[in-house]
This record gives C-alpha cells, structure tokens and sequence, in this order.
C-alpha cells in the first residue's frame, strides 16, 4: 500500500536527534516558553524575511490571535467584514467567526483553487476592514493584485499560511511576508510538522507582534500581571525543540515535493484528470498535489484497489457545512465543483521515485 501520507517514516528519520533533543528539554527543568520556543521563533522569523515570529497553540489560533491582536489595538472592531475564500479549510474562516468579525466568501479561480482578486471588489462594502488571503494546498495566493485592492480600499491583509511554508516570490518574498500579518500551523501532517499540535504568527508590525506576544499567555507579560484579556495558546516547548530538529530541512522537503510535482505533471497522461496549474516557479510548494475528475470517487477507489491511498481536500465546502446552517443556502458553484471533483494523491518528501512512477502509470491505465 502506497500512503497517501506516511508520517511515521517522515520522523523516522529524526529519531535519534528528537530524542537527544526530549533529553535536553527534561534535563532543563523549563517546560514552557523556554530556549526551544525562543530560538525556533528567532529563526523561523529570519527564514521567513520577517521581525516578528510568535510561537502560538496552533494554526487556528495564530489566526484568531491576528484578529484579536487587531481588535485589542483598534484596527478592526467587533462585526467588521473580512474577506476571505469560499474555497478554503474552514479553519480560515472560524478564525474570523472566533473574533466577532463577519466572513464574506469569495470564488477561487478554477485553475490555481485560490481566491480570484477579480472578485473582490465587488464584495467590498463600508464595512470591510480586511482580507484573510489563504494559500492553498501550498500555492500562493496572487498576493500583488490582492495587496493592491487592499491599499486601495485601505484593509488590512492577512495570509493564512498554514499550507505554504517556504513558498515564495523572490528571495525576499515569502509566505508569511506579503501582507500585514500571516498564520502558520506546525500540525503533523502540514510541510513543517510537529509531533503534535503547533503554530506561529509572523509580523512586521511591531505593535501587532506585543499584543499577539501578550494575548497567547494570559494577556500578560510580567507574570501575574495582566494587560489584556489574553488566553492560554504557547507554542509548547518540547514541540518547538522537534521543530528545531526538521526546520532546517524544509527546503529540501519542499524541493522533493516540488520535484515529485514535477514529476507527476510531465508524466500523467490521461483526458479524464485534470492536473493541477503551476508555473514551475517556487509559488508553489505542494502541501497536497491536486488533481479533479468528473467521477471522483470512482477514481479513488480505482486507485485504493491499486494499492494507492488518496484523500480528499476538502469533500464538503464550508458554506454547506453543518456548522454553518446558516449558509447552506448560498451558492458557489465553483467552490462546489471542486470539492465535488477534487482528490489529492501522494505527496511527501519520503515517497520514492517508484511509487510515484507507479501511480502515475495506475493513473494512466484509468479509464
Ligand atoms: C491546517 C490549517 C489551519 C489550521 O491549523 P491547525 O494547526 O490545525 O489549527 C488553518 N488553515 C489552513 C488552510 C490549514 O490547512
């Protein structure tokens, strides 16, 4: 059986320095906010070009963290809109729920799954305050033209990053750099994994990264005193010291995923998938390979017969979620079409060359 992600053999490889590393951190007797956190936020901060990293629960929170963080310094209040894409994890948009604020959902772009900057503008009203950009299954969002409407119309822009760690522009252009404040998640299965769960805000704004630095402990920067009513979301120490271990091998977990992309896209072969766009530049760095078929779930189980595990990113679209009654009503029908169509096949720095030439010849057999 080819995984569709194999976890286990990703931090296999890490073993022995997570445990020297476990060691250290038990021997130190600091098991919150110490050395680990600090240093991982130091450097991812310098990766990312950025001022500020601040080690947070989760990706989640850093989102919510962000808005919050805005709310406390009174650019955004309570009820403000925030643009943000139909076609997302629904994490994006609880974050902007979870801070009082108003999500409104806007198209992707069929080809690139990422909010189409053509329709913002119509979205926009007296209330926008500003636009959480997400960069989908690794791919960045077209962050010049949504910076632009953003300047334009004076919001605030926000990336949600928790896909795209280390994709970037320019060298000095990168995923969590191109707007006022973005999100990472460090949970296991994303580019940069934890063993358990994980997340950083990075920012310029030096205001922004204080009050995020307050609220994720209590609201407060001396202990037991309280500035703000903060909340309890620390990057955990142990985690920060795995993510030191895998940290300086992103890049070359991320130019194996770029090259299997590579791979699957010269290679597959067939009219009934579509193969997902990339202009082979490093805008790309293939959190999920994403392929659409009109009989989706038949290809899948074709390919689970075959030995092959895919999975489905996302079957069910927020707007139609249960938890989101309220818009089920709505209508995105080319969010829709893709979640109805989308499957997601293997895709990780430790699938080998075979397995990937197999797939594609699986995939190329399908009729
Ligand atoms: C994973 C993810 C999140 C949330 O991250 P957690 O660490 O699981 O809270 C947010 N947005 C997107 C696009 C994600 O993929």
């Amino acid at each position: 059986m080819i995984k569709f992600l194999d976890l286990k053999k990703i931090n296999a490889t890490y073993e022995a320095a997570f445990q020297e590393k476990l060691k250290a951190v038990l021997a130190s007797g600091w098991y919150i906010l110490g050395n680990e956190v600090a240093a991982f936020e130091t450097n991812f901060a310098g990766y990312c070009g950025i001022k500020h990293c601040i080690g947070v629960g989760n990706g989640l929170d850093a989102l919510v963290l962000i808005f919050k963080g805005y709310i406390q310094l009174g650019k955004l209040q309570k009820g403000d809109e925030v643009i943000v894409p139909a076609n997302t994890y629904i994490a994006s948009i609880l974050a902007i729920l979870q801070a009082d604020l108003v999500p409104v959902l806007v198209e992707p772009k069929l080809e690139t799954y990422n909010i189409n900057p053509d329709l913002i503008s119509e979205k926009i009203t007296s209330k926008t305050k500003a636009i959480l950009a997400v960069h989908l299954y690794g791919q960045l969002a077209e962050m010049d033209a949504i910076n632009e409407i953003a300047n334009q119309n004076n919001l605030l822009v926000i990336e949600d990053s928790a896909q795209a760690h280390g994709a970037f522009l320019s060298k000095n252009r990168m995923s969590g750099n191109l707007s006022n404040a973005a999100a990472f998640s460090f949970y296991p299965g994303k580019n940069l994994g934890a063993l358990g769960d994980g997340g950083a805000v990075t920012t310029n704004d030096a205001e922004l990264a204080k009050t995020i630095h307050s609220l994720r402990n209590y609201g407060s920067e001396t202990k037991y005193y309280n500035d703000f009513i903060g909340t309890n979301s620390r990057l955990d120490e142990l985690q920060a010291a795995f993510l030191n271990v895998k940290f300086p091998h992103l890049d070359d977990d991320n130019n194996k995923r770029k090259a299997i992309a590579k791979r699957y896209l010269s290679n597959i072969k067939n009219d009934k998938i579509r193969l997902p766009f990339w202009d082979f530049s490093n805008n790309h760095v293939f959190h999920l390979f994403v392929i659409r078929t009109k009989n989706r779930d038949e290809l899948q189980h074709y390919l689970l017969d075959k030995g092959i595990q895919t999975m489905i990113h996302y079957p069910i679209p927020p707007h139609k979620q249960k938890a989101l009654t309220d818009w089920n009503n709505l209508s995105f029908p080319i969010t829709e079409k893709i979640h109805n169509e989308v499957l997601s096949l293997p895709m990780s720095p430790v699938l080998t060359e075979k397995e990937v030439d197999f797939i594609i010849s699986i995939l190329n057999q399908y009729n």
